[in-house]
């Protein structure tokens, strides 16, 4: 490619409306531009490096059976419905009607249509297992799109499911798929850690997320400093320091707490109770088998209530705050005096969960369910209904590892890449797609499935790869291998030259971006450091004497390079595979 022809169009300043590095330089890069709410167009560079990315996708799923299907981005309600999934997932999905008035959507991830080819044409054991995915593109109607690719309303993903005959063949295809998983973002260059994460809407028994550690992520990671334990802090569990409390009273005791609204409040009022000696009680209403329940969840004081954890653990599809009129109407106060003692006589069907920071907790303090008053001396266990206790909390970092004795945690942001989920038979038996064992017995297909987003790779390999000066592809995406500057392209020999080098270094299995342009070379290294080519081969001054310098983008280091040793040289370091 030549520059002089080739549609770049890169930006002097940062655009007023990007905030994370990767959305910035992606857009002064001239690798993609914006359409809509996230919504974004690949340019020439941005369709090379997406390239790039997919290439080794296919690899990777090739290399361990892998076939490669298309699907359509446009489904039937029907299947969905089929499934449970068009019920509890909710906005997020883009809905329409085609002329008939037949409910479709666009599809955010495929696991319906793959389960329904697999249950039209497999019948039988010998026919598994099969690994099957896609490279394709997906909708999802973000709430907030945001940060330039990380949040986007339309991506494309590769998507893979794998249908086993029984649970250990699951466990081998979901091996062979983290390892894979590992190969891609080990050859794309990016720093990752496999976390434990919330399997979401997607079900199923287990998952592994794989994530980028940088200050843009929108997750956070709980990791241990002492042993390997990762998980995403929507799953991630810690270790408390065990309290001893004193009994307390026989029964709690009612006392006016005027002008206390808070947890902070009631530590400072007089008679009140420092913050891990109070019970905190959150109202929200929760989607519960379709329909809306109000639950109460409990936790310490000091502790912070975790939402994906708390849905998790009651199975439900939604929740979120009650209202005040809500919780007035409920249990006959305002949020400030809130408590699980006594709270099923006001509100029969009131579910409480609690979390486990308080199992045997006594002597505690709580509101009364009556403003301006609280109750001390509240034995949980003895003085509260409860009907679920789960782990509910937020951990925090420096708090202690569940898995091992002398680790902390340390929490840090991070953004998803991939993510991987052991289904088993939610969606075979919900659609009905069984095969014959051998003893001629039918049981439901045991599934897999596996994604990972093109745009979220690109994104991570910005995030990690960049400096003052711009992008630093790693090697495998970059959209160039090496771009060639002649510094005066008025100069006939250098041109010449140039031409000449261009042809070889092509003829090398180099992609190759040739800047002959009418610029200051001053102009032409920005924008190459701009776009982040690894390799920059200058033609100046001293092609007269048979040199030519070679500039490395990473470690910003140049030497000179003899005109008969560039290609090669070039070739040995561009090529180099991590
Ligand atoms: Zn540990």
């Amino acid at each position: 490619m030549r520059w002089s022809q080739y549609f770049i169009p890169t930006l002097r300043e940062d655009p007023a409306d990007a905030e994370v590095i990767s959305h910035k330089l992606l857009l002064r890069a001239g690798v993609v531009r914006q359409l809509s709410a996230g919504i974004y167009s690949y340019l020439p560079l941005g369709q090379r490096i997406a390239l790039k990315v997919m290439k080794i996708l296919r690899e990777e799923m090739n290399r361990i059976g892998g076939q490669e299907f298309y699907l359509p981005a446009l489904h039937p309600a029907e299947l969905w419905q089929e499934s449970g999934r068009w019920g509890a997932i909710g906005d997020d999905m883009f809905r329409l009607k085609d002329r008939k008035g037949t409910d479709m959507c666009l599809g955010m991830t495929h696991e319906e249509v793959f389960t329904s080819i697999a249950r039209n044409e497999i019948r039988s054991y010998k026919q598994l297992p099969q690994v099957w995915y896609q490279i394709q593109i997906k909708f999802r109607d973000e709430p907030r799109p945001k940060s330039g690719l990380m949040r986007l309303r339309t991506f494309i993903m590769k998507d893979a499911y794998t249908f086993d005959v029984d649970r250990e063949g699951l466990d081998r295809s979901f091996a062979d798929q983290r390892e894979a998983y590992q190969r891609i973002f080990t050859r794309c260059g990016i720093e990752f850690s496999i976390v434990e994460a919330s399997s979401g809407s997607m079900g199923g028994s287990e998952s592994s997320e794989f994530v980028a550690r940088t200050d843009a992520g929108e997750d956070l990671i709980a990791s241990c400093s002492n042993c390997d334990y990762a998980a995403n802090v929507e799953k991630a569990t810690s270790r408390l320091p065990a309290i001893a409390d004193e009994a307390g009273p026989d029964a709690p005791e009612e006392f006016p707490t005027p002008g206390v609204r808070t947890i902070e409040d009631l530590i400072t009022f007089p008679g009140g109770a420092a913050a891990d000696r109070q019970i905190k009680s959150l109202v929200y209403i929760a989607t519960l088998n379709g329909e809306l329940r109000p639950v109460l969840a409990l936790l310490r004081g000091d502790h912070q209530l975790h939402e994906v954890k708390f849905t998790d653990a009651l199975g439900a599809t939604a929740a979120r705050p009650a209202h005040t009129k809500e919780i007035r109407d409920l249990l006959g106060a305002g949020a400030g005096s809130l408590g699980g003692v006594r709270a099923k006589d006001a509100a029969r069907d009131l579910f409480i969960i609690a979390d486990l920071g308080l199992k045997g907790r006594r002597n505690m303090t709580t509101g009364a369910n009556k403003d301006e008053h609280h109750l001390r001396g509240v034995s949980i266990e003895r003085d509260i209904k409860v009907d679920q206790w789960a782990d509910l909390r937020t951990v925090i970092s420096g708090e202690s590892c569940p898995r091992c004795d002398t680790g902390a945690l340390e929490v840090y942001q991070a953004m998803e890449i991939g993510h991987i989920f052991k289904l088993g038979t939610k969606y075979s038996e919900s659609m009905g797609a069984t095969v014959l064992t051998q003893d001629g017995k039918p049981v439901p297909i045991v599934m897999g499935s596996y994604g990972i987003g093109v745009e979220r790779i690109i994104t991570a390999a910005v995030e990690q790869n960049n400096d003052e000066n711009g992008i630093i592809w790693p090697k495998t995406l970059a959209p160039f291998d090496v771009v060639v500057t002649v510094t005066n392209v008025k100069d006939a020999h250098l041109r010449e030259e140039s031409e000449k080098l261009y042809k070889d270094l092509l003829h090398a299995g180099l992609d190759v971006l040739l800047d002959d342009r009418d610029e200051r070379a001053g102009v032409k290294f920005k924008d190459a450091d701009l776009i982040g080519i690894p390799y920059r081969i200058t033609l100046g001054k001293k092609v007269a004497e048979g040199l030519l310098e070679l500039f490395d983008r990473r470690t910003k280091q140049s030497e000179d390079v003899k005109l008969d040793e560039i290609v090669s040289r070039v070739q040995k370091l561009a090529l180099a595979r991590p």
